[in-house]
């Protein structure tokens, strides 16, 4: 199942997709809907029931659903999500990156004012950074309260998967000497396009995932090749915090990035960057510069 939030009217609302078109959840009538999208990854059953006998037509016309192909997709996730970041977790990134292997999980935040839609524009200030750079990476959403799970199990505690990139600053997170204001700009966490709930996922460590800029592949990797896999991220990270329904886990960028070539093509105005997942789709956001009179 495909849980989404899209813009109905002039509304966003956790949607899911159904015979090619959103469907807008508050119009089902399930009850206890306060938590979001995040309350729904653990409902595709009653989310299935719900939608059996439903006339997408009728619910069309009324406003309650809209046909995919015009449908305006935010960002699956709300402000209320923590973001928790994984780097160094590819060994062919570490090479190129000169780094040396972590022997735990490398957890860091990026903070949830960078959510942005999967075909949203990200505006580059280029007063801040000359280095932005790009970082494909796979998702999971957490979908129930979990505390000290242990591997064999974690991964019951995820909801669904969806496609991010980790955009960074390279040049403030080297001034920074600390990577989360470097990662957390505006725009800087694309999101989406969708949430594939977790029964649809049969192995997260077998999806092919790719970072195209300008139609040239930029990172092209398969999550088999995670040092530490989904499952032992989200036990690391359970261990001494509560993880909730709706917080994500970005579970780092394969080998490609601009900051492990020699003559790096940093991303810039005009620039299109196409983040695909094989079976969760793709983001699609284009490059634009941040005029000064925004500022504000
Ligand atoms: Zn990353």
């Amino acid at each position: 199942m495909r849980l989404g939030r899209v813009l109905f009217a002039n509304v966003t609302e956790p949607a899911v997709l159904h015979q090619d078109t959103w469907v807008r959840v508050s119009c089902l009538g399930l009850p206890d809907l306060e938590g979001g999208i995040a309350c729904l990854l653990s409902r595709s059953q009653e989310l299935l029931g719900a939608l059996d006998g439903v006339v997408i037509s009728e619910l069309v016309a009324r406003g309650d659903a809209v046909p995919a192909a015009s449908a305006h997709l935010q960002s699956p996730l709300e402000r209320t999500s923590s973001i928790i970041a994984v780097g160094l977790n590819y060994r062919a990134h570490i090479a190129e990156v000169e780094w040396k292997a972590p022997t735990n999980p490398l957890l860091f935040a990026k903070w949830s004012s960078a959510l942005t839609g999967p075909y949203n524009e990200i505006a580059l200030d280029a007063s801040l950074s000359q280095q932005v750079d790009y970082e494909v990476e796979l998702v999971a959403v957490i979908g129930r309260h979990t505390r000290d799970v242990d591997v064999a199990h974690a991964l019951e505690h995820i909801g669904g998967y969806a496609v991010a990139n980790d955009v960074s600053a390279r040049d403030v997170q080297k001034a920074d000497s600390q990577w989360t204001r470097a990662k957390s700009f505006d725009g800087f966490c694309p999101i989406g396009p969708w949430i594939t709930t977790a029964d649809e996922v049969a192995d997260p460590q077998d999806l092919e995932l790719s970072c195209v800029v300008n139609g040239s592949v930029r990172q092209h990797a398969n999550t088999a090749q995670m040092i530490f896999g989904v499952a032992e991220l989200v036990a690391f990270a359970s261990h001494g915090m509560t993880l909730h329904p709706g917080d994500v886990l970005l579970t780092g960028t394969p080998s490609g990035v601009a900051l492990g070539s020699e003559s790096p093509q940093w991303l810039k105005p005009g620039d299109v960057v196409r983040s695909e997942i094989a079976g969760l789709g793709y983001l699609e956001n284009h490059i634009t510069a941040r005029a000064a009179a925004e500022a504000s």
